[in-house]
């Protein structure tokens, strides 16, 4: 056991916050964000890199492609692949799902933070379609005033491009596709998962789940390793260089929709 435990992988496998270690076992908080507390499962100290699955659960399911497959599907295969790849190489990661159910942004937010995590990156796959483009629409949202996310980001735009790069399809994008900054009309960050943590974060939208072609090649088995492999090599120059990346454009102003709330959060089987 770790000497200072602050995340607790359950029976079942989720992985959760602790909010206090006591005689009888760990107080967590659960992806839905209620307070438990659990006599089993496997305790874990700072993790460096958090790696969040967008969406998830049966009325958070990020866009649906034609082909019938949800966002929240593919952003799961990716995220899993990226926390395999860092941690073969030796960089501690984890995910704030590791399955099909629902988590509020301020609760992914707090997990990576109470990891003390150097950084959290969101995957995402990307709707409604804009107009074709002969290159890969990414799209990676950073926070505003963090010199540390906007690093990160132009990482994750750079390498996530080139890898998609050689897949020979037509893509849609954005005209003013890049790494960004979105805010609300309060002038904050507008999405939660940007807006939320202390740690420095960003999230990447590698492509239209909603194009039809990309859809088709998402589903590919030869797609998952190539994103994944993508975003945990800009991961791992982000920890261990001082590259800026690229992709840099000016920011937008948006109002999106409001995330999952408690009220419609059902929590995963914890091993209780
Ligand atoms: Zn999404």
């Amino acid at each position: 056991m770790p000497t200072n435990p602050l995340g607790l992988l359950t029976t079942t496998g989720v992985p959760v916050t602790i909010l206090a270690a006591t005689l009888l076992g760990y107080q967590v908080l659960t992806p839905c964000g209620n307070e438990v507390l659990l006599e089993d499962g496997v305790a874990f100290g700072t993790t460096t890199v958090v790696i969040d699955p967008g969406h998830g659960g049966p009325v958070d399911t990020g866009a649906v492609a034609s082909t019938g497959v949800a966002e929240k599907e593919i952003n799961l295969l990716v995220a899993q692949a990226v926390e395999q790849l860092l941690w073969e190489q030796g960089i501690s990661a984890v995910v704030t799902r590791s399955g099909d159910y629902a988590s509020p942004l301020s609760v992914r937010a707090q997990l990576a933070d109470s990891l003390d995590a150097e950084i959290m990156v969101s995957i995402h796959h990307n709707s409604p379609s804009p107009g074709p483009s002969p290159i890969p629409g990414v799209e990676v949202f950073i926070q505003a005033n963090s010199s540390t996310s906007r690093r990160l980001g132009g990482l994750l735009w750079k390498r996530a491009m080139q890898a998609l790069d050689g897949f020979d399809i037509i893509w849609v994008a954005a005209d003013d596709a890049g790494v960004m900054t979105v805010l609300n009309s309060r002038g904050d960050d507008a999405y939660g998962i940007i807006r939320h943590p202390q740690t420095s974060t960003a999230l990447i939208e590698l492509g239209y789940i909603s194009n039809r072609a990309e859809a088709e090649l998402q589903q590919d088995p030869m797609y998952v390793p190539v994103a994944a492999g993508a975003i945990a090599q800009a991961i791992s120059e982000y920890l261990q260089s001082d590259g800026e990346g690229s992709g840099f454009v000016a920011g937008r102003v948006f109002n999106p929709e409001p995330g999952v709330g408690k009220d419609v959060c059902t929590d995963p089987d914890l091993g209780r």
